[in-house]
Order: C-alpha cells, then structure tokens, then sequence
C-alpha cells in the first residue's frame, strides 16, 4: 500500500527500531512508547485492521501470536504484558495497518497502557 506508514516502514523507506523479523511479521518499537517495553507487531501484508482478518489471511495473525510470547519473553516480561489492537475510529486507531501492541514493563492501568 503506497501510503501505508506501517507498509513504508516494513519496507525500510521509513526507519524503525526492530525487534523481530521472519517472512511475513514484523515488529519494531513504538515511536511514542506508552510503556518501558511497547513494541508493534504487524504482518508484512497489508491488513487495514481487525476487520480485514479473513480465512485466506488468518494465518499470519495465527503466526503473530506465536511471535508475541517470543518477544515478550526476549524483552524481559515475566511479569506479564498486555496486547492490544485498536480497530477503527472509536478505539483510537490511528494507523490503517493491522497492528498489536504489546505493552509492559511496570503495573498497567486498565487505560491502554
Ligand atoms: P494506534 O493508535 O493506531 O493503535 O497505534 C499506532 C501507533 O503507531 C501509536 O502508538 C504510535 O505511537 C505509533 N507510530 C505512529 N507513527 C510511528 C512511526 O513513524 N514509527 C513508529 N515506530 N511508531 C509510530
Ligand atoms: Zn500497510
């Protein structure tokens, strides 16, 4: 998607922090972390949001719940951590590419962070 921020980072035309990479997800820190550890995980493939999951795409969402624990355990979270995915305007999505968050580090609110 050319005007995709995500699908411009996953591509490199934008810098990004990255924490994890395979063939379809990518994960990099978030640019405003809204905790000590938050970090993006998103399929490579251009999925707008949670509404755009479908049977011929779930795989890769499947996958990146594989991918969440491995991240949180190589970041540090025994604790626990909290993964969250803003789908539309009323939960505050901001970037039109399917994204989960993983949030943690500290005792967290039940505020998104
Ligand atoms: P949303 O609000 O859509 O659930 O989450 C979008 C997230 O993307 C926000 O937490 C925001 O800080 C992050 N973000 C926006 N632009 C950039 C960027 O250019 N680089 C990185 N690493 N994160 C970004
Ligand atoms: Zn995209």
């Amino acid at each position: 998607m050319e005007n995709c921020l995500f699908c411009k980072i996953i591509g490199g035309v934008i810098p990004s922090t990255k924490v994890y990479e395979d063939e379809t997800v990518y994960a990099f820190r978030d640019i405003n972390p809204q905790a000590p550890t938050h970090v993006l995980v998103v399929p490579k493939a251009h999925i707008a949001d949670c509404n755009g999951i479908n049977t011929e795409n779930a795989a890769v969402v499947a996958h990146i719940f594989e991918v969440i624990p491995a991240i949180a355990k190589a970041e540090g979270l025994e604790g626990g951590y909290r993964v969250v995915s803003n789908c539309g305007a009323d939960a505050g999505q901001t970037v039109q590419h399917l994204h989960f968050h993983i949030l943690g580090g500290k005792q967290l609110s039940l505020e998104m962070a």
